[in-house]
């Protein structure tokens, strides 16, 4: 009998991506029933931040505060430390090096509720958003490979579900200078292409899309492999404030959440389950992720507001202030 590995290759059986295994086994690890949904704070986030710290270590990306991935703070008024984490992949260019781009995601979620026994009570949060959190890591495996002329940063957050506690803690006491910083690519939600309003299929959706030139970088990075980023005419700029990019772009840094899909059946249910990722089609929205932080580290000019959008005034506002300061 011949070997499985021969039998792969006589029939053609494609290998999988790294990229798709690794984000396999993160979103496997943080929406096991194990991590008990991931709520901040908890034993079982702490082992999170650990997993995570391992796997930017195991591509070779540098520790993102100091000599260690962690940034560290109290939860609240209590004693107990919660934990943002973070890598870099520092830049090449001798000037660029000290400006920055972001990649990040919220690694919380809901935790567990008390239910009857024999009931499933765990928020396992699948795609809200161990599926963001594996687009990281799938990110960073890829952009080790390179040698961008910005540094780029890697961060996950969390807190997100208690109301963007770790992403304003961050913007706050930030590491890297904001006002260096050209922009942040916030990733939420894009293990699912089933929308409420239909499939969403080789598709990026990018909130707030009409407030910077950061969508159209996206869109670019998308032409080969034919994945689209487009805004939606309400939902875009609804959710602009709903996840980790905001905080920094209240500070004036253009910052965007890019998903698949705004809405999809499972929201914030225990049913958000890892069975259900559609995992072909997240590889190809983190390649032209990928894509898209590289143009941002490599191209000469920094990302910045759109002048000729209205909504944008109060960032364009807030930005100014931050370059004089
Ligand atoms: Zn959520």
């Amino acid at each position: 009998m011949i070997s499985a590995l021969a039998l792969v290759t006589l029939l053609g059986i494609q290998k999988e991506a790294p990229q798709t295994s690794l984000m396999k086994r993160v979103v496997d690890f943080l929406s096991s029933d194990e991590m008990a949904g991931r709520n901040t704070p908890s034993p079982e986030l702490d082992q999170c931040a650990d997993y995570i710290a391992k796997t930017f270590k195991e591509q070779n990306l540098k520790p993102g505060n100091g000599d260690s991935y962690f940034q560290i703070t109290n939860w609240r008024t209590t004693e107990t430390k919660v934990r943002n984490v973070i890598a870099i992949l520092p830049g090449n260019d001798p000037v660029l090096k000290n400006e920055y781009v972001y990649l990040t995601a919220h690694y919380d979620h809901l935790g567990a509720r008390k239910v009857e026994d024999g009931k499933d009570g765990i928020y396992n949060g699948a795609n809200d958003n161990a599926s963001g959190t594996a687009g990281v890591l799938g990110a960073a495996m890829t952009l080790a490979q390179e040698k961008p002329k910005r540094t780029i940063v890697f961060m996950t957050f969390y807190g997100e579900e208690k109301g963007l506690v770790g992403s304003q803690f961050y913007v706050k006491n930030p590491i890297f200078p904001l006002k260096q910083t050209s922009a942040v690519i916030n990733i939420e939600q894009i293990g699912r292409t089933d929308d409420t309003e239909g499939p969403r299929v080789n598709a990026i959706s990018m909130t707030g899309f009409e407030l910077s030139d950061l969508g159209k970088v996206v869109n670019d990075a998308g032409a080969k492999s034919k994945v689209g980023t487009t805004g939606h005419p309400t939902n875009s700029f609804a959710y602009f404030g709903a996840s980790d990019n905001f905080p920094f772009a209240v500070a004036g840094v253009p910052a965007h959440t890019v998903c698949t899909a705004y809405e999809f059946p499972d929201y914030h249910k225990v049913s958000d389950t890892p069975d259900k990722i559609d995992y072909k089609n997240m590889t190809s929205v983190v390649d032209v992720i990928s894509r898209a932080v590289l143009s941002v580290a490599n191209r000469k000019d920094r990302i910045q507001w759109n002048p000729d959008e209205k909504r944008a005034a109060r960032f364009i506002e807030a930005a100014k202030k931050l370059q004089s300061q």
